[in-house]
């Protein structure tokens, strides 16, 4: 505790200086930070092949390489993100200059959780560095191989005043989170969401929460079946179903269940198999011991309630596999259809009427992600019915790629969103800032009232 006061009091200092800092020296960081992870690639797909058996392309496509756009995007536009935006005055500021100015928040706080633990921890970094911020940054324990190498990465490279990585267990989280921080950047499950909003709000400090939860593929019968279940395939059983904004269940007109079922078997045999058996090449394990019986239960229980498995549906606890598994005949009241599954198993619910399917989305928890598969008159007519973080129309996981969009959940998914100028924002107080004029006619309001004046202040309004 002693280190963490002693590290906080240091970027508290100096967070007053980073208010100063330019647009150059920002992306003067921001290269740095850059250069190290280049210099340290093999590294990190090590450990990520350790923490979760992740391929090289893949963790390449979703942590290292997606950092680098990150990063990259920032460089290119901090200076406009930076400069104070013009808005106009109304009548009551009638020729005043009016502006908005993005300063530093301060001291940030980013806690990351241990499914992507690279690109977590170190994409809400870009985006404080960006925004002229001191960070202190806690990465998963459960991803202790990639947590050691980026705490050794950061720490040997960054002025702790400014930036600093403290590894530990929950422990760690509790004792940062009893500090005064300026924002809290948190990704993670809903349930410590709700810790960690309880611990800001003693400091009233701002949040933002990347959150969890259940998102649904709602399959519209003018769906592509094919295409649907290509997709499916991919962004369900991606890290092994360990993504945030994995489809968890499917949702799908009753009469097409059977086909879907295959195709996805097909697309499964296509993406996941070789020689008849479960390339593990290509394919992620489970986080931990518990993670795995988690899933384990999950699915005998579902079972147990009358569902059915439509294929996969192999445990082997000795590496922590799991195959990809589709399950029919899901009770909606099973655990699996209850919580957030995180895992790559796959309930395939069916609907007789769209409107059940959009009433049963709508009884649930804001979704961070909703994915529609139809035709577009038919997706805007469920996007306007419905409320998610996020919507991927005709496809899955892709509406993260793009920095120019928000990234975020609602209520229960989340609060605040994160890339690009949004991750920025996150980070930075819109501050106004008024600048009056040498014609000032304010003093025309200012008591004792003429006569006359409500009525004239009247007709202006
Ligand atoms: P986790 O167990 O690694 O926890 C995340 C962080 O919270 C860790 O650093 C941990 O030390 C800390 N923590 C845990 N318990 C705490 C407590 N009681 N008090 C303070 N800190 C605590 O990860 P997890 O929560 O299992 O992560 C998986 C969840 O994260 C899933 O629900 C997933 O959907 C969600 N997630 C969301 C996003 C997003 O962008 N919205 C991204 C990835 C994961």
């Amino acid at each position: 505790m002693e280190h963490i006061n002693e590290v906080f009091a240091a970027q508290r200092k100096r967070s007053i200086q980073q208010r100063l800092s330019s647009a150059a020296e920002r992306k003067g960081k921001l290269e740095k930070l850059k250069r190290i992870i280049q210099t340290n690639e093999e590294l990190i797909f090590k450990a990520l092949a350790e923490d979760l058996r992740k391929p090289v392309f893949e963790a390449a496509l979703t942590e290292v390489y997606f950092v680098y756009g990150e990063i990259d995007f920032a460089i290119k536009n901090l200076s406009s993100w930076m400069k104070p935006k013009r808005v106009s005055p109304t009548l009551a500021s009638a020729l005043t200059r009016n502006r908005i100015y993005y300063e530093p928040k301060g001291v940030s706080l980013i806690i990351s959780p241990w499914n992507y633990p690279f690109q977590l921890l170190i994409s809400p970094l870009v985006s404080a560095i960006a925004a002229g911020n001191c960070a202190v940054l806690k990465p998963s324990e459960l991803s202790p191989a990639t947590s050691k190498v980026l705490s050794r990465l950061i720490n040997e490279n960054f002025d702790p005043a400014e930036i600093i990585c403290l590894e530990g267990d929950v422990t760690i989280s509790q004792a940062l989170l009893k500090l005064p921080f300026d924002h809290i950047f948190y990704t993670g499950s809903t349930q410590v969401g709700k810790i960690v909003m309880e611990a800001a709000a003693k400091h009233l400090a701002s949040v933002t929460l990347e959150l969890g939860g259940k998102s649904p593929a709602l399959i519209t019968e003018s769906a592509n079946l094919e295409r649907t279940a290509e997709k499916i395939v991919w962004g369900k059983f991606l890290n092994a179903g360990q993504t945030c904004i994995a489809p968890d269940y499917v949702l799908l007109p009753e009469h097409q269940v059977n086909q879907f079922v295959d195709l996805l078997q097909h697309y499964t045999q296509k993406l996941y198999q070789q020689g008849g058996k479960l390339n593990k090449s290509v394919y992620g394990k489970i986080i931990n011991e518990r993670h795995f019986n988690r899933l384990k239960n999950l699915t005998e229980n579902a079972v147990a309630q009358g569902a059915k498995i439509g294929f996969g549906g192999d445990f082997e606890s000795s590496d922590l596999t799991i195959s990809p598994t589709v399950l029919t005949n899901v009770s909606l009241e099973s655990g699996l259809m209850q919580e957030e599954i995180f895992g790559p198993i796959l309930p395939v619910i069916s609907y007789t009427n769209l409107e059940d399917a959009i009433a049963l989305i709508n009884e649930r928890d804001k979704p961070l992600a909703l994915y529609i598969f139809g035709n577009e008159n038919i997706a805007e007519e469920i996007i306007s019915r419905t409320s998610a973080g996020g919507t991927a129309v005709n496809e899955v996981l892709m509406h993260i790629s793009n920095p120019n969009l928000p990234f975020g959940g609602i209520g229960p998914s989340g609060t605040g969103s994160c890339h690009g100028f949004y991750g920025f924002k996150a980070f930075s107080h819109e501050r106004s800032v008024l600048f009056q004029s040498k014609i000032d006619m304010s003093s025309l309001v200012y008591p004792p009232f003429k006569t006359g004046l409500l009525k004239w202040l009247k007709k202006l309004f």
